[in-house]
């Protein structure tokens, strides 16, 4: 049987099955990442697959807050997570 994971989306707190969200990691060599495998250990946030909770991190500057100082560029490999899900 499948063990249900939960998780809470950082922007709208919401709990979701770990499926419905986006893993965003801070590696130990301090680069902020979306999660590509499951070993990648260190501090992490989750958020939604929804637009809003994006544009909501964006403008919050969540990513940054929360796992420390990010580039600009976390924001789109979030965007192309997101897309890769949608099509
Ligand atoms: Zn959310």
């Amino acid at each position: 049987m499948e063990k249900k994971v939960i998780r809470m989306c950082a922007v709208c707190r919401e709990h979701k099955d770990r499926s419905e969200l986006i893993k965003i990691v801070r590696e130990s060599s301090g680069k902020i990442s979306v999660e590509k495998d499951k070993r990648t250990n260190g501090r992490s946030v989750y958020l939604c697959y929804s637009p809003e909770c994006l544009n909501k991190a964006i403008k919050s500057n969540l990513i940054s807050r929360t796992l420390g100082a990010a580039d600009e560029n976390i924001y789109e490999e979030i965007k192309l997570a997101q897309n890769k899900r949608e099509n």
